[in-house]
């Protein structure tokens, strides 16, 4: 083994990510070095490396929080896990196993969860460092470039959904229909739900419907609110926004129905505007998702190798990630981009 490896690192935020070679990583007591197959590239760590929250990673960090490899070192003490394993390293890089959120499977809330490509080196590198109890277990039958966009944005949509309670022939609307989006269409259709797929480019309508969305709005147009309210006759009883945009957030309130629940899980910079009086006498709930846990991850994983769903992948080398996150932050990504090592 070399050892040394290329990876792309956040020096400054808002500034281009510098590819470098740095020392590969030895594992310490409990943690695993895995080499990395494939990462996704996730709107996440745009705002990442733009320092765009109010919990700012430290500069350097490497992101990435989609990685697919194998298990080549294991550190003294690490259980349940051995040389050649496949596994995903995923945002939940670890959490402290013992709080009442830890306990009750809210380990994602954990006060001291680590992030994976944030508060810890991520994916988008050919090795890195992993806690053996956090990461995913990647089934056999699963590609690892088609396994790399679940473990975040599969995962997330997965769980956003099941938040929003709709129950199966209920409708849902997936604001957002990128990496997050065109996956959370597929496991929606699959949970028995009716899909009104909502974005601000056609592309990504014309795929929600290959994906099978029973409906599709533009929410650039002005009558967006109303189309959605009449194709679902009141509104949805489930709304999941994934738009990194402010101007999603109001208006995917106002396409909730009455006693429905609107999930947020987009994390765009900034706040908006809640319109109380609708929200109160319409008895909606607005509720924030963050992940999902190590069953969320399992689940989302089975119905994928299963061959349920599948992400909609374009492969990359991981020295275009600039223009990459270009593509990213002016929505010029179908799918989800995934970073190719092998
Ligand atoms: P993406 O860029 O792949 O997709 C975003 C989609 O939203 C694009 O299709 C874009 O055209 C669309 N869009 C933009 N403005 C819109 C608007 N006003 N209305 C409707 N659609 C609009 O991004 P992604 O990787 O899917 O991530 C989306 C967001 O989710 C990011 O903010 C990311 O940080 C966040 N995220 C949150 C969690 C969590 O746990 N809560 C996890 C992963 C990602
Ligand atoms: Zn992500
Ligand atoms: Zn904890």
């Amino acid at each position: 083994m070399t050892s040394k490896m290329h990876v792309a690192v956040v020096e400054q935020f808002g500034k281009p990510l510098v590819l470098q070679e740095w020392d590969i990583p030895r594992p310490g007591p409990g943690q695993i070095l895995v080499k990395t197959e494939a990462c996704g590239v996730c709107h996440t760590d745009l705002h990442a490396a733009s320092g765009d929250w109010p919990l700012k990673p430290k500069v350097p960090f490497i992101p990435g929080h989609e990685a697919i490899g194998r298990v080549v070192a294991v550190g003294a003490g690490a259980k349940n896990i051995k040389e050649g394993d496949r596994v995903g390293v995923p945002w939940l890089y670890s959490a402290c196993g013992h709080c009442e959120y830890c306990l009750t499977a809210w380990e994602t809330i954990c006060a001291e969860a680590e992030f994976g490509g944030y508060t810890k080196n991520g994916g988008f590198a050919e090795y890195l460092l992993a806690d053996p109890d956090y990461v995913a277990r990647i089934p056999d039958k699963l590609d690892p470039k088609l396994a790399a966009p679940l473990i975040c944005a599969g995962i997330t949509s997965y769980k956003g959904i099941k938040e929003t309670k709709a129950r199966p022939g209920e409708w849902i609307v997936i604001s957002g229909a990128g990496g997050l989006g065109h996956l959370g269409i597929q496991y929606a259709k699959i949970m028995g739900l009716q899909v009104c797929a909502v974005d601000i480019d056609d592309a990504k309508l014309t795929l929600a419907k290959q994906l099978g969305a029973d409906l599709v709005v533009n929410a650039r147009h002005a009558d967006a609110e109303e189309a959605v309210k009449k194709g679902t006759n009141g509104g949805a009883h489930g709304v999941l926004i994934t738009a990194p945009s402010l101007g999603a957030f109001k208006q995917g309130v106002a396409m909730t129905r009455k006693r429905g629940t609107c999930v947020l899980v987009g994390l765009p910079p900034g706040d908006f505007p809640v319109p109380l009086f609708d929200v109160v006498a319409n008895c909606i709930t607005i509720r924030g998702s963050f992940v999902g846990n190590r069953e969320d991850m399992a689940e989302t994983l089975a119905f994928a190798a299963e061959g349920k769903v599948k992400a909609d992948i374009e492969l990359q080398p991981l020295s275009a990630i600039n223009a990459i996150f270009d593509r990213l932050e002016h929505g010029k990504v179908d799918g989800r981009v995934v970073l190719d090592f092998v």
